[in-house]
């Protein structure tokens, strides 16, 4: 016997969808994002206290125990990951999602009376397939487990052109006759088309449909709300959905790219993965030493992060230069591009763990007019987003891409382990430039070193 009446698990459900609103707001700003965070999570378990309480639940124990072993497999998985494998989880969960949608939208059909009903499976079916196929190849790019480049071959478009069509034939039957059979069908030719959408993707572009599979799985759960007659997925999905799609086109137009271009520009033979050779042309490289007496006696330093400052989990010693630099009356900010690291917010996240002032960071719009007054810029694993090509170089994989514009900086140094390029394999010609200087080694090391000469200046 369900405890609650109908009146109260809707009341509760309006106070679990509040509850999302109000993380979402909570995560737009680095300040609240964390208590943004904990509301959202207790919204969903109100949604899922809720349903336990409210509805006239079977296979109870089934249902407890599927839910303890999701936790068992995800709580230590979610513990250990590396910041650098972020987009990885978050690409896992999402599919996931998407999968569990479709499955759950499957299992409905038997119980679909009308057709509106059973075009709602269709859609919770076909894009929860998509979803969830399409973020175990993204998944398995990032991994290494799949090559990150673009994957084509001759035919690709038409097959999954083809793929689709057979697909929405087979749920427009679903639809008007519901037989059990072409449900399984879009689902398989689903999986299939989410395979052939995500393999021509590459390089760069590859945590952007990590986002965009995100929305997909938002929209499989709003649908998935219709057929169970729940407003919370409903709600839950849409925000999920829209917040996606927002993020999306933040994403695509921080790299100064289409969304239609990330998904199909592999078709026209232009892919975003480039070489991982290393480069043996002459650079100017320094000692840790020289690098601080640089640092030392100037009057303005801007500090670049990138992907190389997380790799080497550098955060709690870059704050710490920032101090000691700061003792010596030296005023010092950190350039956050948009994109830089390998998720949006990457840089954010990283530097408050080691509880750099918000104040200090500055937005790309922000701090390009303040590269001209700077004495030195002090890029610390970053290379793409610091990268001239971005708009001296049509024809790039990153031409079009907004830059930090570092080489206006008095000194440029650069901490870095070799001469390979960044995340979209190509040359940075400021590394040659004359006012540039290349300390080699662990970004993480090399800090220590420089503070450690610092603080013997
Ligand atoms: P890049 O990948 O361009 O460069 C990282 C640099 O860090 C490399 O030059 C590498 O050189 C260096 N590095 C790696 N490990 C270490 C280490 N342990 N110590 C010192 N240096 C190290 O990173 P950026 O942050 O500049 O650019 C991000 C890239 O990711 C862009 O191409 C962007 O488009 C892409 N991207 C980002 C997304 C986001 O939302 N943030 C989303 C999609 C794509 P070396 O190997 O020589 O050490």
């Amino acid at each position: 016997m369900p405890l609650f009446p109908p009146v109260v698990s809707s009341l509760l459900y309006l106070v679990a969808a509040v509850c999302f609103i109000l993380a979402l707001r909570g995560l737009s700003s680095p300040k609240t994002a964390r208590r943004g965070n904990l509301i959202g999570a207790l919204g969903a378990l109100i949604a899922v206290v809720t349903v336990f309480l409210a509805s006239r639940l079977e296979n109870i124990p089934w249902i407890l125990a599927a839910i303890a072993v999701g936790t068992a497999i995800a709580w230590p998985i979610a513990r250990r990951v590396q910041m650098t494998q972020m987009p990885q989880l978050v690409a896992m969960l999402n599919g996931v999602g998407g999968g569990a949608a479709a499955l759950i939208a499957l299992l409905e059909l038997p119980h679909a009376a009308d057709w509106w009903t059973r075009l709602a499976i269709v859609l919770t079916l076909l894009i929860g397939a998509i979803s969830f196929a399409g973020s175990v190849i993204t998944f398995s790019k990032l991994q290494g487990i799949l090559s990150a480049k673009a994957i084509v071959f001759p035919g690709l478009a038409l097959l999954m052109v083809g793929v689709l069509v057979v697909a929405v034939a087979a749920g427009a039957w679903v639809v008007t006759s519901g037989p059990f059979f072409a449900a399984v069908a879009v689902l398989v030719l689903g999986l299939a088309v989410g395979v052939l959408l995500v393999l021509p993707v590459g390089g760069a572009d590859v945590p952007i449909v990590i986002s965009l599979l995100n929305a997909f799985t938002g929209l499989a759960v709003a649908a998935s709300g219709f057929v169970l007659g729940n407003v919370l997925l409903i709600i839950a999905g849409t925000l999920v959905g829209a917040s996606g799609t927002i993020l999306t086109r933040a994403m695509a137009q921080a790299m100064g790219r289409s969304v239609s271009g990330i998904l199909f520009g592999a078709f026209k033979g232009g892919s975003t993965a480039g070489s991982t050779e290393a480069s043996d042309r002459p650079v100017r490289s320094s000692s840790a030493e020289d690098v601080a007496v640089l640092l030392g006696y100037a009057q303005k330093v801007i500090i670049v992060p990138g992907y190389g400052l997380a790799v080497a989990q550098g955060q709690h010693t870059v704050a710490e230069l920032q101090q000691a630099l700061e003792a010596r009356g030296i005023e010092v900010e950190y350039a956050i591009h948009p994109v830089a690291g390998r998720m949006p917010g990457h840089m954010n996240v990283l530097l408050a763990e080691a509880n750099v002032p918000y104040e200090s960071l500055k937005e790309m719009s922000e701090v390009n007019g303040e590269f001209k007054q700077t004495d030195v810029a002090l890029v610390v694993g970053a290379n793409d987003v610091v990268n001239p090509a971005a708009k001296t170089t049509p024809g790039s994989p990153i031409y079009g891409m907004p830059i930090l514009e570092v080489g206006d900086a008095k000194q440029v140094v650069f901490l870095k382990r070799s001469m390979r390029p960044g995340f979209a394999g190509i040359e940075n010609e400021l590394l040659y430039e004359p006012q540039t200087t290349l300390l080699f080694g662990d970004a993480k090391d090399s800090l220590a070193k420089v503070l450690a000469a610092v603080k013997a200046l």
